[in-house]
């Protein structure tokens, strides 16, 4: 089987600041990691791996990616792919997707995962964009991943609101994933030495056979308008007993508050 994990590089939130009058990230400066979910996407490639697979990373982003790509590397895939390229700036959702289905059509793929969402963009669209765009099937809140024997085929459990759906697809199929599917581990010294002694491949446009104008900002249909952050409010009251009648009123008042906010 031909495993394709998809693997995005975001900043290390915990380096990010935001921008208070823009309400968008602050990405100079910030460290890069992988995407958390995208190394439950490659551990669950190593756990259902048999003799004779392959577990290649795809990527697209900027080419300082490719160290935080490593990891991959390091935690056991057999390749990385990463597609960099000055064409490829500005990408919408739906450009990023075009750049990975070109890339698989190139490497070629019977399961591909990915996280279910980033923990930047957010809009866990490229998966379901991906899978449109290849005309396959798409297992989206995935808790569990298995082969079904020797078929060309998975079974899996999608964790939904309110219970849990066991699938089984046939492959070319695309699965995303949630954190709850396993534990992914932590990179060895041997496995890190490995990451070292092979380079992440590159790809550019022209390598893809893409022109300009079907990749990057031009290519990008969605425009982003404006980012609100919700304002939290919490109306407060405060009360201070001194003596039990006060004691008594302020318990008055929270019973009173509580039976407003009960359905
Ligand atoms: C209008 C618009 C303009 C944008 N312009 C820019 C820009 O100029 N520069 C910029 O850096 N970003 C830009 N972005 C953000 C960029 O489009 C997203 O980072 C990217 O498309 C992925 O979206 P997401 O993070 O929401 O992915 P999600 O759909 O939330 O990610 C789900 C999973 O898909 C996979 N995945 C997602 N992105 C990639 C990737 N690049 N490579 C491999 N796997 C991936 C991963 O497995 C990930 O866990 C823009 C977004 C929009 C909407």
């Amino acid at each position: 089987m031909r495993i394709a994990v998809l693997m995005k590089q975001v900043p290390d939130t915990d380096e990010v600041k935001m921008d208070p009058e823009r309400g968008t990230m602050i990405r100079d400066g910030a460290g890069g990691i992988v995407d958390p979910l995208d190394l439950n996407a490659l551990e669950a490639a190593m756990q259902i791996r048999k003799d004779g697979d392959t577990v290649t990373i795809l990527s697209m982003g900027p080419p300082q990616a490719e160290e935080s790509l490593r990891e991959g590397l390091s935690l056991g895939a057999d390749r990385v792919v990463l597609a960099t390229d000055r064409a490829f700036a500005g990408s919408d959702t739906w450009a990023t997707s075009k750049v990975l289905v070109a890339m698989l059509e190139k490497i070629g793929a019977d399961l591909i995962l990915a996280g279910e969402k980033s923990t930047d963009g957010e809009t866990g669209q490229v998966g379901p964009e991906v899978a449109a765009l290849l005309g396959i099937p798409i297992e989206t809140r995935v808790t569990r991943l298995e082969r079904v024997g020797d078929e060309p085929a998975i079974e899996v459990d999608c964790t939904l609101e309110e219970g849990i759906l066991t699938q089984r697809v046939q492959l070319p199929c695309v699965a995303t994933v949630l954190s709850d599917i396993n534990v992914p581990p932590l990179s060895t010294l041997a496995g890190k030495k490995r990451a070292y002694s092979q380079e992440p491949e590159v790809v550019t446009a022209e390598s893809l056979s893409l022109d300009p104008g079907e990749v990057g900002l031009e290519a990008s249909p969605t425009r982003v308008v404006r980012i609100d952050r919700p304002k939290i409010t919490r109306a407060a009251e405060k009360f201070l007993a001194k003596h039990d009648e006060e004691l008594e009123a302020g318990l008055n008042r929270i019973v009173e508050i509580l039976s407003d906010c009960a359905l």
